[in-house]
């Protein structure tokens, strides 16, 4: 099971695909959670990648597909995968086909996530996450944990993303738009494209993406 999930920042992908490979037994692969524990170890792909991705810029396709490329060829990944923020260019697109087709193997379904650009910069500006669990917590919708600054669950220290900062928000849904939207016509054109309303609460985008893997696969 080959499953890409796409979505701009802040659409609930990472939620989502966090479910999916609970559900399914298949690896999460999140991309943009290799590259900040990398950035945060500081070694040499961290050191490559801090620059853009404090600007809210894509990393280089050469170093995002390697990176990939390894961690999808892993033994974990043997049962299939979810992949949570890769491809997010055609080129990437292209090149994760190719090391599939290898294997006689291909992508089965692209899961697109939708919502609008609004409700987008509402959510990612207003969210805090903690250093421990990692829980997530929103201005809005958890205003009194944001305000004492502490996860009810653990006791750690909330956080915003440096790249959740509102200047920095604004740059990645337009660089999300500019570059990841082709993808959308890509696989539509290959007819693995399943769209979903990703506006409602998490449980209820959750049925919808569980009713579309059961229309394929149960
Ligand atoms: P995310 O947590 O998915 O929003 O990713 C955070 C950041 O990591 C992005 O803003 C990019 O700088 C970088 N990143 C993650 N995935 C990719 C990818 N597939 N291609 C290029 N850059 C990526």
């Amino acid at each position: 099971m080959h499953i890409v999930l796409l979505g701009a920042p802040g659409s609930g992908k990472g939620t989502q695909a966090g479910i999916i490979s609970q559900r399914l037994g298949i690896a999460h692969v999140a991309s943009g959670d290799l590259f900040r524990e990398a950035a945060n170890r500081g070694d040499e792909l961290g050191q490559q990648v801090k620059s853009y991705m404090e600007k809210g810029l894509l990393v280089p396709d050469e170093i995002t597909i390697k990176m990939i490329s390894e961690c999808i060829a892993a033994p974990d990944c043997n049962k299939g995968f979810i992949l949570d923020g890769f491809p997010r260019t055609l080129g990437q697109a292209k090149a994760l086909d190719e090391a599939l087709g290898e294997k006689g193997e291909s992508v089965e379904m692209a899961l697109y996530i939708e919502v609008s650009t609004k409700e987008l910069v509402r959510r990612l500006s207003g969210r805090f996450i903690c250093r421990g669990c990692q829980t997530i917590y929103h201005a809005i919708t958890s205003p009194r944990q944001v305000g004492a600054g502490r996860c009810e669950r653990c006791g750690g220290e909330l956080y915003q993303r440096s790249d959740d900062l509102p200047e920095t928000v604004r740059k990645r849904i337009e660089v999300y738009f500019a570059e990841t939207s082709p993808l959308i016509d890509y696989y539509r054109g290959e007819g693995k494209l399943v769209e979903i309303n990703g506006e409602g609460a998490i449980e209820e985008v959750e049925q919808k993406v569980l009713g579309a893997l059961k229309g394929k696969w149960a």
